[in-house]
């Protein structure tokens, strides 16, 4: 009995066992006792978290995968938590401790997924698994690239990213239309922002809803000094911009 494929759950079953053991491999499961997988499916990836020095939790949204994974690995049946990892507060396991999310993940939230990762950052120092190639690839990107943007800058302002390898769809049944990629999150530590963070959010956001324009032009609806818009960073477009200026942009911004 295996579990059938659901498309609306964003679910493609990695079929190759030596990439499963890849990716579990790209933590480095130190600093933190607790790892936790979104989206397990049928166990592929967990069944190599299981043989780490770790305690492994997943979090799994389809009754019929929990129900696989509650048959075939006994000693995970406490630990699977049958909920939207979108949704749910993790302080109910966790508390507060430290731990650290990996995965094979549902491409349709890709996105939703990262931005949750950053707003429990403190919690998670590292972060590792597989996203469409394009996304792991926006993630990772520096400024100056076609695809750097605004998960490009959120993400690299609090972790350290690097794109690690990438993965054809033949190995997951049934294959996505686009090649995957597996990148690897280490939090930046003793970093804390010198500017608001729902600002530089805002400023981030706005900045490139409009990626052809002027920070000068995107930036209108701020209201700021004539003063401040003389500065020449003003006369850059977002894709220009390193995760540094984005947070002295802010900075300046915050103070105007
Ligand atoms: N890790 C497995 C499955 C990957 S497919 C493998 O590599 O084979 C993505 C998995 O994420 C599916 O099992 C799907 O049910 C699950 N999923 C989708 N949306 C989810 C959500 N919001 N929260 C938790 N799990 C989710």
């Amino acid at each position: 009995m295996s579990v059938k494929a659901k498309k609306h759950l964003g679910q493609h079953f990695l079929k190759d066992e030596n990439i499963a053991q890849k990716i579990a491999d790209t933590l480095s499961y130190n600093g933190y006792n607790h790892v936790l997988e979104i989206g397990p499916g049928m166990g592929v990836l967990t069944k190599y978290l299981l043989e780490k020095d770790i305690t492994t939790h997943v979090i799994e949204i389809d009754t019929e995968s929990v129900d696989y994974l509650k048959a075939n690995y006994l000693n995970l049946a406490n630990r699977i938590i049958e909920q939207d990892f979108l949704k749910y507060d993790l302080k109910t396991v966790f508390k507060d401790d430290p731990f650290a999310i990996i995965g094979n993940f549902p491409y349709n939230i890709s996105s939703q997924i990262v931005f949750k990762l950053l707003e429990i950052r403190q919690q998670v120092p590292e972060f590792s698994g597989m996203f469409q190639k394009e996304v792991a690839l926006r993630i990772c990107s520096k400024e100056g690239s076609k695809v750097y943007g605004i998960l490009s800058v959120l993400t690299q302002a609090f972790y350290d990213a690097e794109y690690l390898f990438t993965v054809p769809p033949s190995v997951f049944n049934p294959p996505p239309k686009v090649d995957s990629g597996v990148l690897l999150l280490k939090r930046k530590d003793n970093f804390t922002l010198p500017c608001s963070e729902s600002l530089f959010f805002k400023v981030v956001k706005t900045s490139f809803q409009q990626r052809r324009k002027t920070l000068r032009n995107s930036l209108k609806t701020f209201n700021l000094s004539d003063n401040l818009k003389a500065n020449v960073i003003f006369d850059k477009r977002p894709e220009q911009l390193s995760v540094a200026e984005f947070i002295e942009l802010t900075s300046r911004i915050e103070n105007d």
